[in-house]
């Protein structure tokens, strides 16, 4: 793969990548041997492979520092509008390399650490995963840092410096076995802890009301600990800040009031508050209701909203008339974004600050408040949604409730008087749901509470419109607008210069490349060396060997019901009982990757795991199958891993029940890699269909309508296993133990009555046959290689 480049490429590369001079280069060679001695306190003799990495990445960071504080400077001399970008989950991945192209210094890089004798891809292994990020939601949340600091706008994230990251997923006999993401073990070298602006954050207490407003007291309180990471934009010298927050115990923590006399238990305790930023909740697309969890949402929300207010008060525009700010300016110098309702509880904690501290009158707050934030959507799946149990609010936040108590009377009277004698409207449109256990629907509130609502893709944002949310899009319509989610792209393109980085609608100039035989030749060439590097990797660290000539179909994504692994694997199966059926006939063969954690709690999800390693313990191991068809379990399937397996794709699975993924975001990822998708009409896939003309993806299944129009006539899986012998062989064969003769029983419940999962939009029975792949297959317009091999995902 490494082949010598000729000198037109060098000259690209380089404008890309940066210029090599001898000094750079000897400069950074000195940085790494300083950062050995005195920040490792190593010398070459005994120095590890991690001490290099820690050197190197010490070495970029300080090219960093210098425009980290200019940047910085210059927001506050010139005080901008500031964004910031509210997530409990920010999946950034690895930051070497990125910081590297960025900053234009990998090629000088490169070369330092080819002269001092060390392996560049080797080193960049090294480095963790920053896996603070369950999916989608998360990526995205790094994207949008990436992207907003190459558009140069003042923005920040912030959210929480989990101790542990989404858990390592190891695959034991099949099974998911989770293990602790202990990911700061060795250190962090690209956080700053800010000690200095640490913050208070209250929990618990009673609310006392008086003349002079109402007062929260009795709070336990729990500090916040800032941890900054700096986010370069590319080549821009604009370097951001993503803020963590870190849970530390009051230095009198459970000294002062009572446990007198116990100390070393008081002591011990602190790990009861410390435990806030312990641990990411491991659900994706699913509503747990833990009380850590809410503690979690208001201590990101607390700590962020004071630190905005500073910010705001050591502004030009946070002047004083006499003794109290004016904040009419506010929501024009400050923007909040939330994602998704899980920093939901920013809209009372900003009315009660503006309320109850700075004393403002309630209209005067709420007009300031629904001016500042804007909440994004990210799934109408029911189970999904954040709904608090009123119980668990009052006792933790009692202030809260009470706002938004408040919050919801003035906003029900409205409706009331807009349309009188409605009960059934106003039941519906609360804040408040009544029933077994009182509820505040966090979707509601979010709603209420800002200015702008989207959804993250076209049909993602009707049917937000239309369904879920239909009697608020009713009452405000101009409120509900929709933001197509995007990735961050970052690579090399030989064909169209290096503009596209920053505007990808410029990839539309490959257009004129379609019937360049050439370049559809050097694309699928550069494809083959990608899918060769994966398989090597494949077989270094899981002694697997899969055949890089076979096209590799990957479905990689967390696992869920919604998202249909479990359609993928009835396909697999259906293969290969097609395959034995008819031995001789010609078969382009495939190597199918799957991989995704489900989350711990979630069986079924498990289940489909196991099931699909036992049908790749039969499949892989059936002489008449031989090298035709393989199955690959990924393990451990997160960011870093999809840098690799992604460019080497041939065909990608965006396979939801139409009407269930909100966007995607792996859709993007791997066509701008070069792959084929096979997909249904959900989420960003129509629009990616409509880009690249329906001729060019392979779409089948359901649509939205076709899926509704059946859930009222009620699905009956039966009709489907009936009508379809191939499938009815699949289900048979799973649930006689086929797969897992050891325990015939075990996958019953997969396929008992069998799964709503499988709606019978099941793989076209002519599957796309394309070998090799790209070119010959269905042409994709967008189809453009990356010379180097990674997906362009912010990196
Ligand atoms: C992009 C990405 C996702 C989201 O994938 P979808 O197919 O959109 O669900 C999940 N995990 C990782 C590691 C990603 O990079």
């Amino acid at each position: 793969m490494s082949r010598p480049l000729s000198d037109q490429e060098r000259r690209k590369q380089i404008s890309i990548r940066g210029i090599v001079g001898a000094e750079s280069v000897a400069e950074l060679k000195r940085g790494f041997n300083r950062h050995l001695h005195f920040t490792l306190v190593k010398d070459r003799n005994v120095a590890t492979p991690r001490d290099y990495y820690f050197a190197l990445a010490h070495t970029v960071r300080d090219h960093l520092v210098g425009r980290w504080i200019r940047t910085q400077q210059y927001y506050y001399e010139k005080d901008p509008k500031r964004i910031y970008y509210l997530s409990l989950e920010f999946y950034m991945g690895r930051t070497l390399q990125n910081t590297m192209i960025n900053l234009g210094l990998q090629n000088a890089c490169d070369e330092a650490v080819y002269q001092l004798g060390l392996d560049m891809e080797e080193l960049e292994e090294i480095e963790e995963d920053a896996g603070l990020g369950n999916g989608g939601l998360g990526r995205l949340a790094a994207c949008f840092l990436d992207s907003m600091a190459t558009l140069g706008l003042a923005a920040y994230g912030y959210g929480i410096r989990y101790e542990y990251g989404i858990f390592n997923q190891k695959i034991r006999d099949g099974w998911q076995v989770e293990e602790a993401d202990d990911w700061l073990r060795h250190g962090n070298p690209w956080e700053k802890a800010r000690p200095e602006y640490m913050l208070p954050v209250h929990f618990y207490g009673r609310v006392e009301h008086s003349a002079s407003g109402a007062k929260w007291i009795d709070t336990q309180v729990v500090l916040a600990l800032p941890y900054d990471t700096p986010v370069p934009g590319y080549m821009n010298n604009t370097v951001n800040t993503m803020r963590l927050w870190s849970a530390r115990a009051p230095n009198d923590f459970n000294l002062r009031d009572f446990n007198v006399g116990d100390y070393i238990q008081a002591v011990l305790d602190r790990n009861l508050a410390e435990n806030i930023s312990r641990v990411l909740y491991p659900n994706d697309n699913f509503f747990e209701g833990k009380e850590l969890r809410l503690k979690q949402e208001y201590f990101v929300v607390a700590a962020t909203l004071q630190d905005i207010i500073r910010r705001f008060k050591a502004s030009k525009f946070g002047s004083t008339d006499s003794v109290r700010t004016v904040f009419d300016s506010f929501p024009d110098q400050v923007a909040i974004q939330l994602n998704d309702t899980h920093p939901a509880m920013a809209i009372p904690e900003l009315m009660r600050i503006f309320v109850d501290i700075e004393k403002l009158p309630w209209d005067k707050a709420w007009d300031i408040t629904k001016r500042t934030f804007a909440y994004t959507n990210h799934t109408v799946l029911p189970e999904a949604l954040e709904r608090w149990p009123v119980d668990l609010v009052e006792k933790l936040l009692p202030r809260h409730l009470q706002i938004i108590y408040e919050i919801n009377q003035r906003h029900l009277d409205h409706i009331a008087s807009l349309f009188p004698n409605d009960v059934g409207r106003l039941r519906r449109m609360s804040l408040i749901e009544e029933g077994d256990t009182k509820r505040i629907n966090m979707a509601h509130l979010c709603i209420v509470g800002s200015h702008a609502v989207n959804g993250v893709a076209k049909i993602h944002s009707e049917i937000v419109k239309s369904q879920v949310f239909e009697d608020f899009a009713e009452l405000e319509p101009e409120k509900f607008q929709n933001k197509t989610n995007g990735i961050t792209p970052q690579l090399i393109a030989e064909k169209i210069g290096e503009d596209y980085v920053r505007d990808l609608s410029q990839l539309t100039k490959l257009h004129k490349f379609v019937d360049d035989d050439l370049f559809i030749r050097e694309v699928a060439k550069v494809k083959q060396e990608n899918k060769v590097k994966f398989a090597l990797y494949l077989e270094k660290e899981y002694k697997v060997k899969i055949n890089p000539s076979s096209m590799f179909d990957v479905h990689v994504k967390r696992i869920h019901e919604y998202k249909r692994q479990l359609m993928n694997c009835l396909h697999i199966i259906t293969m290969y009982n097609r395959i034995r059926r008819d031995p001789a006939k010609l078969f382009v063969p495939r190597t199918v990757i799957i991989g995704g954690k489900a989350a711990p709690g979630y069986h079924m999800a498990k289940m489909i795991i196991k099931l699909i390693n036992a049908v790749a313990q039969v499949v892989n191991n059936d002489p008449v199958v031989g090298s035709k068809l393989k199955v690959i379990f990924l393990e451990n399937y997160r960011v870093s891993l999809a840098e690799k397996v992604i460019p080497a794709t041939d065909l990608s699975e965006q396979i939801s029940t139409a009407g269930t993924e909100a966007s995607g975001t792996g859709n993007m990822k791997f066509m701008l890699n070069g792959a084929l998708t096979i997909g249904t009409m959900d989420g960003a896939n129509v629009e990616m269909a409509e880009e690249a003309g329906e001729e060019n993806l392979f779409i089948f299944g359901m649509r939205v309508e076709d899926v509704t129009e059946l859930d009222r006539k009620g699905y009956n899986a039966q009709l489907y296993y009936d009508r379809l012998p191939e499938l009815k062989q699949a289900v048979d064969q799973i649930k006689s133990g086929f797969f897992s003769p050891d325990d015939p029983n075990l996958f019953n419940d997969v396929v008992l009555g069998f799964h709503p999962s499988i709606h019978p939009s099941i793989h076209p029975s002519i599957h796309p046959s394309i070998h090799p792949s790209p070119g010959l297959g269905p042409r994709c317009t967008w189809m453009m290689l990356l010379r180097h091999g990674f997906w362009p995902l912010s990196r």
